[in-house]
């Protein structure tokens, strides 16, 4: 049984749909004016491991994604550089995608784009209107929020302490603070030289808030299954959605509400002005390796602080490293030992505890571990030749479910692995020609390479040196 923690109730709860119906999941997506940095991946690679989760379960997943390319900073974005918003958002939403691809994050089911669905936000509006939630003034429409019994309920923000209690005055911003509650803004009259639709109250554009309320219920209905977004979307963001969501229709908008921690880097919060803040493109000139980012965002349960740093990051390379000689050497084995029942059993522990770790409010540092055990009891069995072919494809059926999951144990062997391999296979034929000179001389080679050699009666091995 799976438990996922809701930051609702503030517990963790056994998590259900009824047979046959798709998990609803809304996950508050990119705002395209400017690169991701690796906090927000870090939402999105959670996002990922979600869905991925629940379809491991033999759950159909129908995860929504929105993408925010309109909105103060994009506006405010696109006029720093004197292109069109269209322009300028949809270059930043390209890098967005390539993120996703390069981080191996399963695309969502769909990614709808806020100004492509301005009229479904309009109608939202006019709907708030109509039962009394929300007021015009000048061109602009705010939320009542006196008018909503239970704002503040997500956030733990008591409204009752606010002053002006019955009469709040209003905001016009995207972002907000705690100490600022306000009736907010859902449609905001057009101002010079910003980008505008035309509306019953004039021409304007709508609220950051109003968008996920109002493509939430397009795709997915009414009530969501899972709602997904950073930590600092709880308040304003999520308290204003579920005020404009539940005010519009009457009913429940979202079951179960999942917020991944920050992420800071070297011990501290990141920023610019700090140069510790970087985007994938930033690791990648390094020479990371995209799935050892991948790793190490998935270091630390998803509720838990992860202190990104470039050695943590080293270990990360390290220890996929490993993994991946461990593949290639158990897809290399020829299996023909004997077949090992302790590698069977071996097998479903490995499952089990995969699977125990998961259930449990996805504890991916937990899964991961099941991996890792069982590579170190079977590595043994590689290093003697002492397995059958059963045992491999045992290994490798658990290997390819938790990969399903996890998404960075397969890998395809790059042009380093071949000039390796091409040297071992020239140091094969020195020995096979009793040229051991020739053949020492290549091992010293590799090893200035950082690669060991293992002569196996199943023939040589090689790994990286940690
Ligand atoms: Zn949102």
């Amino acid at each position: 049984m799976l438990y996922l923690y809701n930051t609702l109730t503030r517990q963790k709860e056994p998590f259900e749909v009824p047979a046959g119906q798709p998990v609803r999941i809304y996950s508050c997506g990119p705002t395209v004016y400017d690169f991701a940095h690796i906090g927000n991946l870090r939402t999105f690679v959670f996002n990922d491991i979600l869905a991925r989760y629940l379809r491991y379960k033999g759950l159909q997943t129908h995860q929504v994604m929105n993408v925010t390319d309109v909105d103060d900073k994009t506006i405010a974005g696109a006029q720093a550089e004197g292109v069109s918003l269209q322009d300028y958002t949809r270059r930043y939403e390209q890098y967005f995608f390539e993120d996703l691809e390069t981080l191996r994050i399963e695309p969502a089911w769909e990614y709808p784009r806020a100004t492509e669905h301005i009229p479904e936000m309009i109608a939202l509006v006019q709907t708030l209107l109509d039962k009394g939630h929300a007021y015009e003034r000048e061109g602009s429409v705010y939320f009542d929020i006196a008018s909503f019994s239970k704002y503040g309920r997500l956030s733990g923000t008591d409204v009752t302490q606010q002053p002006g209690d019955a009469a709040f005055s209003r905001i016009d911003a995207d972002e907000y603070d705690r100490e600022t509650v306000r009736d907010f803004g859902v449609w905001k009259a057009s101002k010079e030289g910003e980008p505008s639709w035309d509306s019953p109250w004039g021409a304007g554009r709508p609220g950051w808030h109003i968008e996920c309320s109002a493509l939430s219920m397009e795709y997915l209905g009414a009530t969501l299954d899972i709602h997904t977004g950073a930590v600092d979307l709880i308040f304003p963001h999520h308290e204003n959605e579920i005020a404009q969501s539940e005010a519009a229709t009457g009913q429940t908008f979202c079951r179960v509400w999942m917020h991944p921690a920050h992420l800071i880097v070297e011990g501290q919060k990141m920023s610019k002005s700090l140069g510790n803040f970087y985007t994938l493109r930033d690791l990648l000139e390094q020479g990371f390796e995209p799935m050892a980012i991948r790793h190490q965002l998935l270091t630390a349960h998803y509720r838990h602080q992860l202190d990104f740093t470039m050695q943590s990051l080293r270990e990360s390379t390290q220890a996929l490293q490993r993994l991946w000689d461990f593949v290639d050497r158990l897809n290399a084995s020829p299996a023909a030992g004997a077949h090992n029942q302790w590698i069977a059993d071996a097998v479903d522990k490995a499952y089990a505890d995969f699977e125990s770790a998961m259930d449990n409010d996805l504890n991916v540092p937990g899964a991961t571990g099941a991996v890792f055990s069982l590579m170190g009891e079977v590595n043994a069995a590689l290093v003697d030749g002492d397995l059958d072919a059963q045992n491999v494809g045992e290994v490798n059926g658990f290997l390819e479910r938790a990969d399903s999951v996890l998404g960075y144990l397969s890998h395809e062997k790059g042009a380093l692995d071949a000039d390796i391999e091409a040297l071992i296979g020239e140091r094969e034929r020195a020995r096979a020609d009793r040229d051991f000179a020739r053949a020492d001389e290549i091992r010293d080679q590799l090893m200035a390479m950082g690669i060991i050699l293992e002569d196996t009666a199943a023939g040589t091995h090689w790994r990286r040196t940690d």
